[in-house]
């Protein structure tokens, strides 16, 4: 295990704690990683002491300028070496109480230390001792789990997420991220437990789900949350995405799965995480606004508006960010079926006109969610679309290159407007400015100050107006 100490750091911290007789060793994710292969800018260190004492004595060591940062509450120091971000902790011993994942802290053995931890993969330990330096501590078979991808409880998994409810949502991560599979008991006590989520903070949760979204394959946790049956306690408007009904032998596709495969699609192409979030979310009012007809069939009639609408109450119970943010999913919602809509007719400029000055500087992000949205089985489907949408996107370029339509700003403004009709300020000159704009959008005149200037003296003197000049 040497290779994973390469780091200068770690004999530094080793000859402290043989200095001031207090046992170190370097535990938890970053072994986990080190294991791995994973890259990790966090070390933990667990001494069997005070920890606090040592991260000051590393920092004395270390030189003047490197500054510790202590949390007396929880027993802890921080200090930051090279890339590195360091903590320092006692070994402790934790007892829970059923209403809260706070628990009651006392100092304990190395052992102690490891049963309070949540994986079995999560709770190696590597001695940096004299005698031991090097040596892996791994009391349940972790590096094993390691090797097999599995993910699992170090103690019996209906106590450790009863303890904690939190490292439920952490397992199905760790899986999601690591492309691990959840060991059967551990899985089936998530199901059992999942009513605990109820003393989690939303804050938490929604951690754990962004950490699901950005990782390689987020449909993997994503589906696990719903099977363990932690969404609907969370999530319950992504719940009911799930599930088919049938009527006269014809049925819907399954919301749920398809949204799951529309954020995979958008996560192969970027870690945009509010772009993942718009995939999330883009069909969430479908169960809202189903219907059926014996002529069409299955219908989700403006799902996109009212799904817009739903954002600002789902981002507020969630503790998202009520910020731009929010805006920005609300409006690539809004728009998500435009480009699909467009797509199926002939792609006249005037509509991709129309789409480059609603969408504005969104305009790739939607287009990169409407590719993803194409989720069919059915391969000539998916190539008329895909055929399609490449030609919108020729069209955006060569229309952004001629009208520069993506921030547009009106060619000629309201104050022109009154100083050349010698107008009060009143609706006319609303009408004209928006009449200016829809030229431009169809076409009929350039998004140009000349051009545009034409337009409003001819449209003045269809209104009867007379221009001062
Ligand atoms: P990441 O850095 O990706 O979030 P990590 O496991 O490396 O994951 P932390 O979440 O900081 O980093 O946790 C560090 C270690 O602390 C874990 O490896 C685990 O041993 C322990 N740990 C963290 N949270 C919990 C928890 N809720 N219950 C039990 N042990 C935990």
């Amino acid at each position: 295990m040497k290779k994973c100490l390469n780091d200068p750091i770690f004999n530094i911290i080793s000859q402290i704690g043989e200095s001031e007789k207090t046992p170190v060793f370097v535990i938890g994710g970053f072994v986990r990683d080190a294991l791995l292969k994973r890259s990790s800018k966090d070390i933990d260190i667990v001494a069997l002491g005070s920890g606090i004492q040592i991260a000051e004595k590393v920092a004395e060591k270390l030189g003047p300028k490197v500054r510790v940062s202590v949390f007396k509450n929880f027993g802890t120091a921080m200090l930051r070496h090279g890339n590195y971000e360091i903590e320092f902790v006692g070994a402790r011993k934790e007892s829970y109480r059923q209403n809260s994942r706070k628990p009651i802290v006392e100092n304990g053995t190395l052992e102690d230390d490891q049963n309070r931890r949540d994986f079995t993969i999560n709770a190696l330990a590597i001695s940096l001792n004299k005698d031991t330096y090097g040596k892996l501590i791994d009391p349940f078979n972790g590096e094993n789990d390691l090797k097999n991808k599995i993910i699992r409880t170090p103690l019996d998994p209906d106590r450790t997420f009863s303890d904690d409810p939190l490292r439920m949502f952490r397992a199905i991560r760790f899986a999601s991220q690591l492309q691990f599979n959840i060991e059967e008991k551990t899985y089936k006590s998530i199901n059992k437990n999942n009513g605990r989520v109820s003393i989690l903070s939303k804050e938490r949760i929604i951690d754990e789900l962004n950490k699901i979204l950005l990782s390689p394959k987020p449909s993997i946790g994503l589906k696990a949350l719903e099977n363990t049956g932690l969404l609907g306690e969370f999530f319950p408007e992504l719940q009911k995405l799930k599930g088919v009904d049938t009527k006269d032998g014809k049925k819907h596709k399954d919301n749920f799965y398809h949204t799951i495969e529309v954020v995979d699609n958008v996560k192969n192409k970027t870690d945009n995480l509010w772009l993942l979030w718009v995939a999330l979310l883009h069909d969430i009012a479908k169960p809202r606004t189903k219907q059926y007809s014996k002529e069409i069939g299955w219908t989700f009639h403006g799902h996109e508006h009212i799904g817009a609408k739903m954002i600002p109450s789902v981002f507020k119970r969630l503790k998202l960010p009520l910020n731009e943010k929010m805006k920005y999913v609300q409006k690539l919602v809004q728009l998500h079926m435009r480009p699909i809509v467009l797509s199926q007719d002939i792609v006249t400029d005037s509509a991709v006109r129309r789409l480059l000055f609603d969408a504005g500087d969104e305009i790739d992000d939607l287009m990169l969610l409407c590719e993803a949205d194409i989720t069919s089985k059915n391969e000539y489907t998916v190539k008329k679309y895909l055929k399609n949408f490449k030609i919108v996107r020729k069209k955006l370029i060569e229309i952004e290159e001629k009208d520069a339509l993506r921030n547009f700003q009106p060619p000629i403004s309201g104050e022109l407007i009154i100083a050349t009709f010698d107008l009060k300020p009143c609706k006319i000159v609303g009408d004209i400015k928006n009449a200016i704009k829809e030229a431009i959008l169809d076409g009929e005149i350039r998004n140009d100050y000349n051009e545009a200037y034409d337009f409003m003296i001819k449209k003045g003197k269809e209104l009867g107006l007379n221009s001062k000049k």
